[in-house]
């Protein structure tokens, strides 16, 4: 058989192994692959299988047959990833975490959880609020996104600015190596320093070292209040002098900051969609919201802000619905993926001084190629984390667009992935960001714990020399 057709089948026999280890219930074959994914997804799907454990013991014997016999296997969590990273080619096989979704403890008295990788981030959101406790992490792809997802992609999202990333809410991680071996690290403490912290080594690495079974999370108090605000301004600059102001006259509880600008808003505000809470005709507008702060402070700090000018006009939500009608500006993302066809998204990091320029170079080289083009810009601003949503017409070469997003990192040396990771959509890219002794010494690690090259081959970087790429 020539190599490529044999690279479009899996390794005989291995289908039968891996029913042996999960039963035939636990393996979806053939037309019923490709149906199980909705039309927008966007990863092409084309594995001969996917498998579907339900206990780290099951992961850890379908990897080691995997492994002896040299079978590619492509983790798949929630798969609301944007980089195309839980794509698969023929021959490839899936592993599906979605069984793997048990709550199997919420500690009250040491403010953890420990689940199984495949609960959908919404459901501990609510399991925990239950008692009274919350977890940090939160973010639009809620109701589908795995919390072993969000480790392996280090999940950023709505409340980073007052919590971190998901980096920071991990405790403890329990993972299963590409041989089978299994790493148990689930550790319950926020200080242990006994030598190298191996957990990080599995958190944000998309899935290439390691397929994540459990995990044990920080959990918070459950703030008693949140304090909401729509804010205007003229320019970023105003904004980011705005955003010192609140951080420091709400004393640490800034746990959101969002930037809108006047495009994403007017998409979202027009006829028939969202009712604007301010008036359109400003260039940028920010979401503004403190959890746990008294409702007097926040509209203290709110109006000490618009007498300072550091804003030009705000309203403050009086109502959980006010509330939810704001944030729903910000995270309806269906009207601007319908405006803006063919729509491409951009999720790029920067400091926050050097935003202006930024989207002025992005906004200059888009429309110096196609005068057309339609840019908006939204983000964590409080971050330095802007996405980018581009609709340059049909036929535009999506190589060409990306460089005039990305291109103007490298002046300032921002990160082409600030949150989703880099999957396949990013790593032409990835240099931008990664120094050549970053990118071999990524090789090295994945080389060490994944010789045979089974777990998401291809993801990330290529296995050539990163020093000579
Ligand atoms: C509306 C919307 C809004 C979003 N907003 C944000 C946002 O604000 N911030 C943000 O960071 N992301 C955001 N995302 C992107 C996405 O939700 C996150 O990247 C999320 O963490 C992916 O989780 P998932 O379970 O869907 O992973 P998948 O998409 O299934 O997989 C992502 C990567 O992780 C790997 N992987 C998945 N599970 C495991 C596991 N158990 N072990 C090892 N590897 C694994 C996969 O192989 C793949 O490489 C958004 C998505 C949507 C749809």
């Amino acid at each position: 058989m020539n190599e490529s057709l044999a690279s479009r089948l899996p390794v005989p026999g291995i289908i039968d192994d891996l029913i042996g280890i999960v039963g035939e219930s636990g393996v979806i074959l053939g037309d019923d692959v490709a149906a199980r994914y909705p039309g927008y997804f966007m990863d092409r799907i084309e594995a001969s299988a996917i498998v579907r454990p339900r206990s780290t013991e099951e992961v850890s014997r379908i990897l080691a047959q995997c492994n002896a016999v040299g079978q590619p296997v492509v983790v798949q969590g929630g798969m609301s990833g944007w980089v195309r990273a839980t794509q698969t080619r023929a021959g490839e096989i899936a592993l599906s975490l979605e069984r793997m979704n048990t709550i199997e403890q919420i500690d009250p008295v040491n403010r953890t959880a420990t689940v199984q990788a495949g609960v959908v981030l919404a459901t501990l959101q609510d399991a925990v609020a239950e008692h009274g406790l919350a977890f940090a992490l939160d973010l639009g792809g809620r109701g589908s996104c795995q919390l072993g997802g969000n480790a392996a992609t280090n999940a950023g999202g709505l409340r980073v600015i007052r919590y971190g990333m998901m980096r920071e809410q991990v405790l403890g991680l329990e993972a299963v190596l590409p041989d089978g071996q299994v790493v148990s690290s689930l550790n319950r403490m926020i200080k242990n320093n006994t030598g190298y912290d191996l957990k990080q080594l599995f958190i944000g690495s998309e899935g290439t070292l390691g397929v994540i079974t459990k995990l044990v999370l920080r959990l918070r108090e459950l703030p008693a209040d949140n304090s909401t605000a729509l804010v205007s301004a003229e320019s970023v600059e105003q904004l980011a002098g705005l955003l010192r102001h609140v951080d420091k006259a709400l004393g640490g509880r800034l746990s959101a900051f969002e930037l809108i600008d006047s495009d994403f808003y007017e998409v979202n505000t027009g006829d028939g969609r969202h009712r604007p809470p301010l008036a359109h005709g400003s260039a940028f507008y920010a979401l503004i919201e403190a959890e746990g702060t008294d409702a007097a402070v926040f509209e203290n700090a709110l109006g000490d802000a618009l007498a300072r000018e550091l804003c030009d006009d705000a309203v403050i939500a009086s109502s959980v619905r006010e509330r939810d009608a704001i944030w729903a500006i910000r995270e309806d993302l269906e009207h601007i993926v319908r405006d803006f066809q063919p729509f491409l998204a951009f999720d790029v990091s920067l400091p926050v001084g050097d935003m202006a320029d930024y989207m002025t170079e992005v906004r200059a080289r888009l429309l110096g190629r196609w005068p057309h083009a339609r840019i908006a810009f939204l983000g964590h601003m409080g971050d330095g984390n802007l996405h980018v949503a581009i609709g340059a017409g049909p036929g535009a070469p999506h190589a060409e667009v990306e460089a005039c997003v990305y291109e103007p990192l490298r002046r300032v040396q921002g990160s082409v992935s600030a949150e989703h990771g880099i999957g396949l959509e990013k790593k032409p890219w990835l240099a931008i960001s990664r120094s050549a002794i970053e990118r071999d010494m990524m090789v090295r690690i994945k080389r060490l714990l994944d010789p045979r090259m089974i777990l998401n081959p291809g993801k990330i970087f290529d296995l050539t020399d990163q020093r000579e790429a």
